[in-house]
């Protein structure tokens, strides 16, 4: 069903139907026809409508911060927050795609060569509710830019964050047609990625979606980058700020209710430090206020779906069936709503599904490391790679950190953080290409080669 349910009770606000087979082929030949015209625009044009997407955000965010809230449950301060970081992927594009889009010189042996970026056609984007604008922006932004068209996939929650995505760009002074929203359930994503009007594809969201948008590509030869889930370490290590460590770990791990990629999501902290660290993690846990995520004042909001409750209510129950140990949290909340509360769980045996599986929720799990080789191996036993945060002072251990980890990004006494000037993204089952950035720019365009003889 494609409608917004309140996740603070699951009432159902407003539901849509999906886009008709014949509604996604006349939409097709808008998007084919508005790449066609889009990809003559200037670099100049491009960026002053960008600008101008920045400015309706920043305007707006309360307005907007208000319906990603009521769709997802995120606390409302960090939904506006989201609203106001997708201006600054707005901002940052207008200012420098030009620029990473140059042609590019490259001496050879031709009078002269080099290489041109240029557009692609129209992408498809399969989009999650976690981050319901910036995910689409920070993949809209630059592909808007390069000279691309899109097709905008939502998750099937977010209907409305969807289409008054669409209703930005086109006040901002886009044409309708250069990002369509589509609403659409996920059955009916591989016919429009087998239309030769579509020529390549991004995804946002599970491994199992990863899995079946990633090989439909394949089949078809469709460029896709894929960005899927994680199971990101938080190694602290004795020299590391315990208190600060502590504080930004609860909220590394509880950030957008738990919902997040790159949350913390097992905590691995030297047995130097450990009692002392777990003390101060579990307390800054509990001090987290669970409740209505429109009062100012929460933390912690609902999970997304009464699934995701499921699932995650499931992986600690799981754990703690075969032996782990709870240190806070850990029943569902009673009432309606989708409510858990932060939870920690440390002595978790190896056969636990929590060990493997990412958990989409504020639920910690917690190691101990004898060393920091120890440390890393932990850190590394996982089918992810998406971020990783580790905490120490000690100027050589970072640069261990930093090498051995294996992730697409590596954060060193902070919290791992996409920023619109560095690109983001994961490898293995994490997945592979990259946003933001220069690299995000690149993803979706022709490096193409030109040699003159
Ligand atoms: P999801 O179920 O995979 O949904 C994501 C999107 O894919 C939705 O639009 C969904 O549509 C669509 N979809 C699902 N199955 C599909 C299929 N078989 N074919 C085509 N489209 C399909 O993911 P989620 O549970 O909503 O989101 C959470 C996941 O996203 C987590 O694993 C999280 O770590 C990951 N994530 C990754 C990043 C990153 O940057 N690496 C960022 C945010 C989230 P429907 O809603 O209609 O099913």
């Amino acid at each position: 069903m494609i409608a917004t349910i309140n996740p603070i009770d699951n009432s159902l606000v407003k539901s849509f139907e999906p886009v008709s087979a014949a509604g996604i082929q006349a939409a097709l030949e808008r998007a084919a026809a508005a790449y066609e015209h889009h990809r003559k625009t200037t670099f100049d044009s491009r960026a002053s409508k960008l600008v101008r997407a920045a400015a309706i955000l920043e305007e707006d965010a309360g307005h907007y911060g208000r319906l990603l809230t009521l769709e997802m449950g995120k606390p409302i301060g960090a939904a506006r927050a989201e609203v106001a970081k997708c201006a600054l992927a707005c901002r940052y594009y207008a200012e420098h795609g030009a620029e990473q889009l140059a042609p590019e010189t490259i001496a050879t042996n031709a009078r002269k060569s080099w290489v041109s970026y240029q557009p692609i056609g129209v992408v498809l984007a399969v989009m999650p509710w976690n981050f319901p604008f910036w995910q689409v922006f920070r993949f809209a932004a630059p592909a808007l830019m390069a000279g691309n068209a899109a097709i905008l996939k939502h998750a099937s929650n977010v209907p409305q964050s969807a289409l008054a995505i669409e209703e930005i760009l086109r006040r901002a002074g886009f044409d309708r047609d250069e990002l369509q929203t589509l609403l659409l359930t996920s059955s009916q994503v591989e016919s429009l990625l087998v239309d030769d009007r579509i020529a390549a594809a991004t995804l946002t969201g599970s491994e199992a979606a990863g899995r079946s948008v990633g090989s439909i590509a394949g089949r078809e030869i469709k460029k896709v980058v894929l960005e899927l889930g994680g199971s990101d370490p938080f190694i602290v290590m004795p020299s590391a700020d315990i208190d600060l460590a502590a504080k930004v770990a609860a909220k590394a791990r509880c950030i957008n209710n738990g919902q997040s990629c790159i949350a913390a999501k097992r905590f691995i902290v030297h047995r130097g430090v450990a009692d002392e660290f777990t003390a101060k993690f579990v307390d800054a846990m509990q001090a987290l206020r669970v409740g209505d995520p429109m009062d100012e004042t929460v933390d912690v909001g609902p999970l997304a779906t009464p699934q995701i409750l499921e699932e995650v209510a499931a992986l600690v129950d799981d754990a703690v069936a075969r032996g782990a140990t709870l240190l806070c949290g850990g029943t569902r909340l009673a009432g309606p709503g989708n409510f858990y509360p932060p939870t920690v769980i440390a002595n978790i045996p190896p056969a636990a599904k929590l060990n493997v599986e990412e958990a989409f929720g504020p639920v910690a799990a917690l190691f101990v490391a004898h060393d920091r080789e120890d440390a890393v191996r932990i850190a590394n036993a996982t089918p992810f790679g998406l971020g990783a945060s580790a905490w120490t002072r000690d100027e050589e251990e970072q640069r261990y950190f930093a090498e051995a980890i294996e992730a697409g990004q590596v954060f060193i006494n902070t919290m791992v953080a996409s920023d619109p000037r560095v690109p983001f993204g994961g490898i293995k089952r994490s997945g592979f290409g990259r946003e933001l950035g220069p690299h995000g720019i690149r993803e979706f365009v022709n490096a193409k080669t030109i040699w003159i003889a």
